[in-house]
C-alpha cells in the first residue's frame, strides 16, 4: 500500500490519500510521456516544482521503506 509520494529532488511530499490516488492513476500517462522523449521515468509523476527542480514523485510504502533503496542511502548518506 502506497502511503505518500515524495519528490526525489526537492523533497516535496504528497500525503493526502486522494491526491496520491489521483497521481497513481496518471502514472501510465507520465511514464508514456517520458518514454516518448527517450527517457526513463524515475517516479510516478512529475513534481509540482518540476520546472525548477526537475524531480519526479516516488511512492513510499506504508512501512516507510522507499521503493528505491539506493536513493535512501544517497539521501541519508548511509
Ligand atoms: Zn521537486
Amino acid at each position: 500500500m502506497i502511503k505518500k509520494l515524495i519528490c526525489d529532488r526537492c523533497g516535496l511530499e504528497i500525503t493526502e490519500k486522494e491526491d496520491v490516488d489521483i497521481a497513481l492513476e496518471g502514472k501510465e500517462a507520465w511514464a508514456g510521456a517520458v518514454r516518448a522523449r527517450g527517457g526513463k521515468p524515475r517516479g510516478v509523476l512529475p513534481c509540482e516544482n518540476y520546472i525548477r527542480c526537475d524531480g519526479e514523485m516516488k511512492p513510499i510504502l506504508d512501512n516507510g521503506l522507499f521503493w528505491w533503496r539506493w536513493w535512501t542511502r544517497k539521501l541519508l548518506g548511509r
